[in-house]
């Protein structure tokens, strides 16, 4: 073999990858910290931590097998802090023969990635990164000549051709999908379990990344870092959530809580996304654990938990292959309000609001429902452009990756694909977010008000969404009815009067 040069992405740390199970001399490995990943966004502290704290575990469990490996660090002088620079650096060097990739995830790197080998003067290849259920153009296949990619027939495909779930041809317990058991709201505080948090003292890298300049949000505690960044501390974080969560997951899966954070979810978003775990032994363990726990845990738990990673985040997946590069410039409505500053600080009055944002300031997370229903939900209906909202979602969480990120953003949240990855955008007045918990009870605002003092936000603002977006809207088969509600309405004046007051002191929410 010629003497090669294999790069691995602050992404790819799978260790089960076929690249490591033999050592061969000729074959060096390379990690680099960039100033070009950390500065293509404002992302949050403990993400860059958690990114590079993985990356430096990961080096050294590869190092242990045996392998050769180049690790440059943010504050190595000879760091060039750019992909290509560094890599044709270190070819000139140390005279490699040939270059290799694993296949990245984000389409900006997979660009920069062709040019850097059309450019090189030396046999290049890439292959898969073997973490996937799916190859890249799989969705877009089986989707073939559809307006619409129907997640739900995605998933089941999965399930049969992974026997995921399945009792010979057809899903355990006779039911494809249980997500209508899967939506109350928590009544019970005793029920909530501690989550699994790995405190550990990283304060030199803190340090390390504050001296060599990155710009971040954000806070973090240096020597309380709760994020797992090692095979290991991840399965312990599987195995935390199939022994203590996994019981009430559904049940509990959108509900809204001052009470905790994290709820029932499971913390494994970073663990898969930076591929330390693979989705197929994640499933297999969460099936195999209820099967040998169904007496005490329900299907409705299992299937729920199961859907969200072979279902959503694989079809996520392939419809950014699919639908990439112009998926990031969609805007379906139109929208180009500047995001309120209190995004960035936590400072409203909106209790949803406060408690969701404070909450991703302080640990880089938030749950599903509060990303969809109370931040995405607030966005939307405020219209805000949907750059600036990309920017926000794939800076703050932990686990924000564009592939992921932008699907969910632009896609699920915001309809900004005009109905791609959803039927019809997810708006909701302050009735659903009261039904799903507590935060109404600790608001300023009333949930039960659509206009006048104290009116909350989320009612005339609703109405004033479909109102401006009529001719978008009317004729989706599942809206309808809302604009039937709003022509009937007496006060309907006085509602979107309402709502312009909001829009124009949205700063003072
Ligand atoms: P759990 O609730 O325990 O779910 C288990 C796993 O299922 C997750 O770890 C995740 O891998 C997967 N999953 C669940 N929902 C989705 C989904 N809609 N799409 C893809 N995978 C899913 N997820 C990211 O990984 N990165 C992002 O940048 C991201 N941005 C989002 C932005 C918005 C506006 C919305 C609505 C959702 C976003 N999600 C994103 C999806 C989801 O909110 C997170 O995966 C989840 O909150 C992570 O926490 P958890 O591991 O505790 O998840
Ligand atoms: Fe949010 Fe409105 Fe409820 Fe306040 S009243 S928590 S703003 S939905």
């Amino acid at each position: 073999m010629a003497k090669t040069l294999r790069l691995i992405l602050g992404d790819q740390l799978n260790l089960q990858h076929s690249w490591y199970e033999e050592k061969d001399t000729e074959v060096t490995y390379l990690m680099m910290e960039m100033r070009q990943e950390t500065d293509y966004v404002k992302h949050h502290i403990q993400k860059v931590v958690g990114f590079f704290h993985a990356m430096r575990n990961f080096a050294k469990e590869v190092r242990a097998k045996g392998h050769d490996l180049i690790y440059l660090k943010i504050s190595d002088e000879q760091n060039q802090q750019d992909l290509e620079k560094n890599i044709k650096g270190l070819i000139q060097e140390h005279d490699f023969e040939a270059f290799e990739y694993q296949l990245p995830d984000e389409y900006r790197l997979d660009q920069q990635l062709k040019t850097l080998c059309d450019s090189l003067d030396l046999p290049t290849r890439s292959v898969d990164t073997q973490h996937f259920l799916c190859e890249r153009g799989f969705l877009e296949d089986f989707f073939k000549g559809k307006k619409t990619y129907l997640m739900e027939s995605f998933y089941r495909q999965m399930r049969k051709d992974f026997d995921i779930l399945m009792d010979g041809k057809d899903p355990v317990k006779d039911k494809w999908n249980f997500d209508q058991e899967n939506r109350s709201a928590l009544k019970d505080k005793r029920l909530l379990r501690k989550p699994k948090l790995h405190g550990k003292n990283l304060a030199h890298l803190v340090d390390e990344i504050e001296d060599a300049g990155v710009s971040t949000m954000g806070s973090i505690v240096k020597s309380n870092y709760p994020w797992p960044t090692s095979r290991e501390e991840s399965l312990e974080v599987l195995d935390h959530f199939c022994q203590n969560l996994l019981v009430n997951f559904g049940t509990y899966q959108d509900a809204l809580t001052t009470w905790d954070p994290y709820l029932f979810h499971s913390r494994l978003s970073f663990a898969m996304n930076t591929k330390m775990l693979s989705p197929l032994e994640v499933v297999k363990k969460v099936e195999n654990y209820w099967e040998e726990h169904q007496d005490d845990i329900d299907i409705a738990q299992v299937e729920g938990f199961i859907r969200q990673i072979i279902g959503w985040r694989e079809y996520m997946r392939g419809i950014y292959w699919a639908k990439m590069p112009d998926f990031a410039e969609m805007n379906f409505f139109g929208h180009d309000r500047k995001l309120p500053e209190w995004f960035w600080t936590g400072r409203t009055k909106m209790k949803c609001l406060s408690e969701s944002i404070n909450q991703s300031l302080e640990l880089a997370y938030a749950h599903h429902i509060q990303r969809l229903m109370v931040t995405g939900n607030f966005m939307l209906l405020a219209g805000i452009d949907p750059d600036e909202i990309d920017q926000w979602y794939l800076g703050i969480y932990i686990d924000a990756i564009e592939w992921v990120e932008i699907t969910n953003t632009r896609g699920m949240s915001q309809f900004a694909d005009g109905g791609i990855v959803g039927t019809k955008p997810y708006v909701s007045s302050a009735n659903y977010i009261k039904k799903q918990g507590n935060y109404c009870s600790h608001c300023a605002y009333d949930p039960g008000k659509k206009t006048g003092e104290g009116a909350c936000p989320f009612n005339s603002l609703y109405w004033h969404f479909y109102d401006r977006n009529r001719d978008k809207l009317e004729k989706n088969p599942r809206i309808g009815m809302a604009y039937r509600t709003l022509d009937k309405m007496k006060n309907k004046e006085e509602i979107l009067e309402q709502a312009e007051k909001y829009l124009e002191g949205i700063e003072d929410l």
